[in-house]
């Protein structure tokens, strides 16, 4: 993933984007461009010119190819200099101990843009409780985390209510997320829901804790769900497991 830096395209000095090889196989399928500025795939990502290859990347269909740039932001092509695009942003940079995932924001958390608001939510309340934080912290205070060395990002950063052909943790997120990871490196990727674990995996057969694979040099841990909807799965354990581990 070393050639997704911030790189120009030759011919107009715009940004690049990045696509996926299941998108690049879609957009071959489906409108057969020829490409002007795209990459050779590598890890499974093609980067090209928003400028000179819009026609391949969507600009004339309804909705466009899912990309996303430098950053890990995803968007499409008509969208790209939209900047309502990301209500609650990532809270990530080096050095840091443990970074929790979620699926998407909830309503309530991109409202009030804090992270996991819900009143029925008691994440914060298990943060002090195993020894996380030294307090309970209040959900609009979430970047009080970076003191103790924890960021946040989620599988879908994207807005609510986008057209329902892109489905939550697409091999897109999945790219960002493991991009964003690997620029990072944190010590462990933390997913506060199997549901969050599920979409990253593919896959349903998971057990919480630590798991075998690894990002990078990171860490994979899957914690049971804080959420007043999934009480019944709780268990702090793997909470305290956790802390444990940084
Ligand atoms: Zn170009």
């Amino acid at each position: 993933m070393t050639s997704m830096k911030n790189s120009k395209c030759k011919l107009c000095g715009t940004e690049l984007v990045f696509i996926t090889k299941k998108t690049y196989e879609k957009i071959v399928d489906e409108i057969k461009p020829s490409f002007k500025s795209i990459s050779k795939e590598k890890d499974g990502i093609f980067s090209l010119c928003p400028q000179c290859d819009s026609y391949a990347l969507g600009a004339e269909l309804e909705a466009g190819y899912p990309l996303f740039d430098c950053d890990g932001i995803k968007n499409r092509i008509e969208n790209l200099h939209s900047s309502d695009e990301h209500k609650l942003k990532d809270m990530l940079r080096d050095g840091l101990d443990i970074v929790f995932c979620g699926t998407a924001a909830g309503n309530k958390s991109a409202e009030s843009n804090s992270y996991y608001a819900g009143s029925s939510n008691s994440f914060w309340k298990v943060l002090m409780q195993v020894g996380l934080t030294k307090e309970e912290i209040m959900p609009e205070n979430y970047a009080e985390l970076l003191e103790y060395n924890i960021g946040f990002t989620d599988i879908n950063k994207s807005e609510s209510g986008m057209d329902k052909d892109v489905d939550l943790g697409d091999d897109t997120d999945i790219a960002i997320l493991k991009y964003k990871i690997l620029k990072y490196a944190p010590k462990i990727l933390a997913f506060t829901s199997k549901e969050a674990a599920k979409m990253f995996f593919q896959s349903k057969n998971l057990q919480y804790g630590l798991q075998t694979l690894e990002i990078g040099r990171t860490k994979l841990y899957i914690c049971p769900s804080t959420s007043g909807a999934a009480r019944r799965y709780f268990d702090i354990k793997y909470w305290s497991e956790l802390n444990d581990l940084v």
